[in-house]
């Protein structure tokens, strides 16, 4: 291991707060970000970081907190993993770039290998590398038009696919993301999601809504795909009822329109399977991965059957960063870690270290309305308990509370009342158990 390996193994992971929430550096900082940068890039905690590893990061004070956000699902195989250090350390002595579509490398191809064998189906597979999630949305949209010859996408309720004009046109939430950015993209449609806690549909009803919605407001002949996240993200980590996703996957074959998986954020073993989509047995036509894939290093892949991936015109797709060679080299790093250390694993056993504290809390607590997900990426839904309605500002407040005491969470949902959890995969029992205990307190407390 290098030494830069050696200097984050050091850091304890431990909460340990020397300074109160934020401390007076990261205070100055904050005040140069108002004068120097966009009012517009909000951030969760007004918060520093100086240095992190696994669990945990520091901040400019010297303030240890926990790490329950993974910075949006990305590090799942922890921060500064060290895999991943030694491999971006050893490529960027080799060379920085050289653009793949004028000088390629072989790390690409052997990412796009590795996606290509471990994305759910065993038909001939290809990949294309990009920089965002939002970047490889749109190029799924693109390969899926280019293949069918047909114009219309659907997205769902709760849809988050990003932040460019056309994901935007995907995403549902106004605000912050869409409002005073229009026009979006045009022949964008969307259709009811399952969202078990608040339909009370089945999965084979919840689809059966959607897909009449889809015949009667788009048409097939007019479709060319229909994206969805298996597990929603951003919208609140909703999880559809089983046999929702299964009909639109029957659907869409049978009518000639491609079946986009989004699992941006739910990808890379952080659901408990390296795909979400293993959960409901469906395999995609094209799988869109990013966030967890390459251990914090920017990188973007559409992947699916070789038929479409062939589809477009040599040169149709491609981009100057796509599949940057650090990324690459993180990437493959980053896939050596999650099988080397079974980390679904780990975040099955994250999964049950949550439902265990928050089913023990919800028997007292009627706020707690519904505990969801899978592995690593579960959302605690709070509610009025006389109405059912969701409390969002019950759970700002309960998200600034954990904050004070330096555990990072993030919240969600449409209505802003959900928090959810995304720790990094090797997160150890005792820090998760110490994150969760502050989030508690936080909810008895409020
Ligand atoms: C984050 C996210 C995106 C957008 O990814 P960026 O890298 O932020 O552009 C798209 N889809 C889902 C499901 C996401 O969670």
């Amino acid at each position: 291991m290098s030494d830069i390996t050696a200097r984050g193994a050091q850091i304890t992971q431990a909460r340990n707060l020397v300074t109160s929430i934020p401390g007076p550096r990261s205070q100055e900082l904050m005040a140069r970000k108002r004068q120097a940068v966009s009012s517009a890039i909000g951030t969760t905690m007004p918060v520093f970081a100086e240095a992190a590893f696994g669990g945990v990061i520091v901040d400019v004070d010297g303030n240890t907190l926990i790490d329950l956000g993974s910075g949006i699902a990305v590090t799942g195989v922890g921060n500064a993993a060290p895999r991943v250090v030694e491999a971006v350390t050893a490529q960027v002595n080799a060379f920085t770039h050289t653009c793949f579509m004028v000088t390629p490398y072989d790390g690409y191809v052997a990412v796009a290998e590795k996606l290509n064998a471990l994305t759910p189906g065993t038909f001939e597979k290809r990949s294309a590398l990009f920089n965002s999630g939002s970047e490889a949305v749109e190029n799924a949209v693109k390969i899926a038009r280019s293949y069918t010859k047909k114009n219309a996408v659907v997205a769902f309720d709760h849809a988050y696919h990003g932040r460019t004009n056309l994901t935007l046109a995907l995403t549902a939430k106004n605000l912050p993301y869409k409002s005073g950015f229009g026009p979006f993209a045009s022949e964008i449609y969307r259709a009811p999601m399952s969202y078990p806690f608040r339909d009370g549909l089945s999965g084979p009803e919840a689809a059966a809504r959607a897909i009449s919605q889809i015949e009667k407001q788009v048409g097939a002949e007019n479709l060319a795909a229909i994206i969805i996240e298996p597990i929603q993200g951003e919208g609140g980590f909703i999880v559809p009822a089983e046999g929702f996703l299964n009909a639109l996957v029957d659907w869409a074959r049978a009518n000639n329109v491609v079946f986009i998986a989004d699992e941006v954020q739910t990808g890379f073993a952080r659901t408990g399977a390296m795909f979400a989509s293993e959960h409901f047995g469906i395999e995609p036509d094209l799988v869109v991965t990013a966030k967890g894939i390459a251990g914090g290093l920017p990188l973007s892949a559409v992947t699916g059957r070789a038929e479409l991936m062939d589809a477009p015109q040599t040169g149709g797709l491609g981009g100057t960063y796509g599949g940057n060679p650090l990324a690459c080299a993180a990437a493959l790093a980053t896939i050596e870690t999650y099988e080397a250390e079974d980390l679904a694993a780990e975040a099955r056993r994250i999964e049950s270290q949550i439902r265990e504290a928050f089913t023990a809390a919800q028997r007292e607590d009627a706020r707690i309305g519904d505990i969801r997900g899978h592995g690593a990426m579960m959302a605690i839904e709070f509610i009025n308990p006389e109405t059912g309605d969701p409390d969002g500002a019950l759970t700002g407040k309960i998200a600034a509370a954990a904050h004070a005491q330096g555990v990072i969470v993030l919240t969600c949902g449409t209505y802003g009342n959900i928090i959810r959890f995304l720790p990094p995969l090797t997160i150890g029992a005792d820090l998760l158990n110490e994150g969760l205990s502050v989030v508690l307190n936080a909810l008895a407390a409020a």
